[in-house]
C-alpha cells in the first residue's frame, strides 16, 4: 500500500504550500507527498506535517510539528530571515521571499528530523545550472554567486563546484549560441521502442507497421516543411539530434529514408554536430550502423544502463551485457564518431557493488561521453504503479560521489546537467565528456539559449524571444494520431515565432 505524507497548513497559501511538494518528497522516499489542494486522503496517512508561519516580515518564525495517526512526533521553531533584508538581495530565481524562507525552513526541519542531506538545498528546478547564467547576466561577481548559492539557496559546496564547472565547459558553446543567433538546432523524435523499460512513462509505442509507416510519411514530409522555413528565416543547423524512444528500432530502409530527406534538404552549417540516439543495442546492427556513418552521423549513444545481465532482465530492456559489447565493438570500427553510454544510479537492487563493476566495465571501453543518470520515477511506468522505494539520499550521495570521482579522474568533465521530479536521492543527472566531444544539442536543450526545432511526435520546439534569454515552448502532441493530424498547424506557430524571435 501507498504511504501518504500529508502536508497541511492554515497559515500558508496552497500555492507556496506547493512549491515546497518536491522538496519535502525527497525526504521521503517511497511515499506520497499531498500537499494543499492535492491532499485526498485524510483517512490514511502515515504522517502529517503542519506548517505555521507568522507573517511577521521582521521576525518571521516558522513551526513545524510532524505527527503520525496517533501523537505528536516532533516539533521545532524557525526564526528565518528578515523579509526586507532578503528582498534587497538581487536574486536570480522568480521565487518570492516567502517561498525561500518556507523552503529553508522545510530543509532545517527536515533535515534534523530525518538526519538526511540535501545537497542541492532549495533548488528544486529541472535546470539549476540557469540560475548561474542568470546571476553571471545581473553581474554578480563570481565570489558573490558562491555567497548566494550558500547562504540563500543553501546548496552544498561541492554542488556549488558542479554547477560552475560545467557553466566553465559551456561558455564557449553558449558564447557561439548568443553571438550566432542564425544557428539552430534539430530534434527528430522516433518514439518507438521494442519493450517499456521499468522506469519509463514514455508512451513507447509498440511497433505497429502500420502506424509506423503512416508516422514515417508524415514525419519526412514534416521534415521538408521544416527545411523550407529553415531556408526562408537564413538560418543553418548546427546540431541535429534523432532521438526517442529508440531510432535505431527502425530498419535499415526506413533510417535511409529520413536520413536521405535530411541530406536533401536541410540547410546545415560546416561540420555540425549529427546524433542518432542508439540507445537500446538489440536493435543494432551492421548494416543500420553503416548507414549512419555513410549519411555522416558523427555521434551515437549506446546506452547500456547497466552491465549486469540480471538487472538488465529485471528492468525489461530485453538486451545482454554481451548485446552491448558486441554492439560496442561493431560501433567502435568507425574512429570517426564520438560514442555515449549512459548509466542510471538506482535500479533495483543494485548498489555499489553492481555500480562500481557496471562502472569499470564502461570506462574500459573507452567511450567519449558518459552520462550519468540518478532514477527518476515517472508517473505511469511499472516503478511508479509498484510504489518502487530505494535508499536513502544519504547513500546515493555517497555512491555518485564515487561515481563522479572515478569518471573525473579518467579525464571526463562534466558539461551539462539537469534533475527531475522524483529523483533518487534528490540527486542529478550529468553528461560527462574529453575535451572535444561535448554534445552542442544537450547544452542547448538544457540552457535553452538557442532554438530549437522540434520534428516529430511529443517533440518540442523552442524559440528564443527576442530578449535572446527567454523563449516559448511550441510542443507536438505526444500521441501518433494527433501529431499527424495536427502537425502542419503546430509548425505554423512555430514559424510565426520564429519572425519575432
Ligand atoms: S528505451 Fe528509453 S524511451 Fe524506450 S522504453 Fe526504455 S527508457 Fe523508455
Amino acid at each position: 500500500m501507498v504511504e501518504i505524507v500529508l502536508v497541511e497548513s492554515d497559515t500558508i497559501e496552497n500555492k507556496v504550500l506547493l512549491s515546497c511538494h518536491s522538496l519535502i518528497a525527497a525526504f521521503f522516499p517511497g511515499k506520497r507527498v499531498q500537499a494543499g489542494s492535492d491532499k485526498l486522503d485524510e483517512q490514511s496517512y502515515l504522517y502529517k506535517l503542519n506548517l505555521h508561519f507568522n507573517h511577521n516580515r521582521h521576525q518571521p518564525v516558522f513551526k513545524f510539528k510532524i505527527c503520525d495517526q496517533k501523537k505528536v512526533l516532533t516539533s521545532l521553531s524557525h526564526q528565518a530571515l528578515d523579509m526586507d533584508i532578503l528582498e534587497k538581495l538581487t536574486l536570480p530565481g522568480k521565487e518570492s521571499a516567502l517561498q525561500i524562507l518556507l523552503k529553508q525552513a522545510v530543509i532545517v526541519f527536515l533535515t534534523k528530523y530525518t538526519k538526511e542531506t540535501a545537497p542541492w538545498g532549495i533548488l528544486t528546478g529541472i535546470r539549476p545550472g540557469k540560475l548561474i547564467q542568470k546571476m553571471v547576466e545581473l553581474g554578480i561577481p563570481d565570489s558573490e554567486q558562491t555567497k548566494l548559492l550558500e547562504d540563500i539557496y543553501l546548496v552544498h559546496s561541492d554542488k556549488i563546484t558542479l554547477l560552475k564547472s560545467v557553466a566553465r565547459a559551456q561558455k564557449p558553446f553558449l558564447q557561439t549560441m548568443k553571438a550566432q543567433t542564425d544557428l539552430i538546432s534539430l530534434y527528430i523524435s522516433i518514439p518507438f521502442c521494442p519493450s517499456r523499460c521499468y522506469y519509463c512513462s514514455f508512451p513507447s509505442n509498440n511497433l505497429n507497421c502500420s502506424d509506423l509507416h503512416k508516422y514515417l510519411d508524415v514525419l519526412v514530409k514534416e521534415i521538408e516543411l521544416a527545411a523550407e522555413t529553415i531556408k526562408s528565416k537564413g538560418l543553418r543547423v548546427n546540431a541535429i539530434y534523432i532521438g526517442g524512444g529508440t531510432p535505431t528500432v527502425l530498419s535499415a530502409k526506413e533510417l535511409t529514408k529520413i536520413l536521405d530527406k535530411i541530406s536533401k534538404h536541410v540547410p546545415v552549417n560546416d561540420n555540425f554536430e549529427y546524433t542518432v540516439e542508439a540507445g537500446r543495442p538489440d536493435t543494432i546492427d551492421e548494416e543500420k550502423l553503416r548507414v549512419l556513418e555513410r549519411y555522416g552521423i558523427n555521434r551515437i549513444s549506446i546506452n547500456p544502463q547497466s552491465m549486469q545481465d540480471s538487472t538488465l532482465e529485471r528492468i525489461g530492456r530485453r538486451h545482454t551485457i554481451a548485446d552491448v559489447y558486441k554492439c560496442y565493438e561493431l560501433a567502435r570500427k568507425n574512429q570517426n564518431w564520438a560514442i555515449n553510454m549512459d548509466l542510471i544510479l538506482g535500479l533495483p537492487e543494485e548498489g555499489y557493488k553492481e555500480i562500481e563493476d557496471t562502472l569499470k566495465k564502461v570506462i574500459a571501453l573507452n567511450p567519449e561521453n558518459i552520462t550519468v543518470h540518478a532514477l527518476a520515477i515517472k508517473r505511469g511506468s511499472t516503478a511508479w504503479a509498484e510504489n518502487y522505494t530505494s535508499n536513502t539520499m544519504n547513500y546515493w550521495l555517497d555512491i555518485q560521489k564515487y561515481v563522479h570521482t572515478n569518471i573525473v579522474s579518467k579525464g571526463f568533465v562534466p558539461y551539462y546537467l539537469y534533475r527531475q521530479k522524483y529523483i533518487i536521492g534528490n540527486l542529478e543527472n550529468i553528461g560527462y565528456a574529453l575535451a572535444g566531444n561535448e554534445c552542442q544539442y544537450n547544452i542547448a536543450i538544457i540552457e535553452e539559449r538557442q532554438n530549437i526545432l522540434g520534428i516529430g511526435a511529443g517533440s518540442v520546439n523552442k524559440i528564443m524571444n527576442s530578449d535572446k534569454t527567454t523563449h516559448r515552448n511550441i510542443y507536438h502532441p505526444v500521441d501518433l494520431k494527433s501529431y499527424m493530424r495536427g502537425y502542419e498547424d503546430v509548425h505554423f506557430k512555430v514559424r510565426k515565432a520564429l519572425d519575432y524571435s
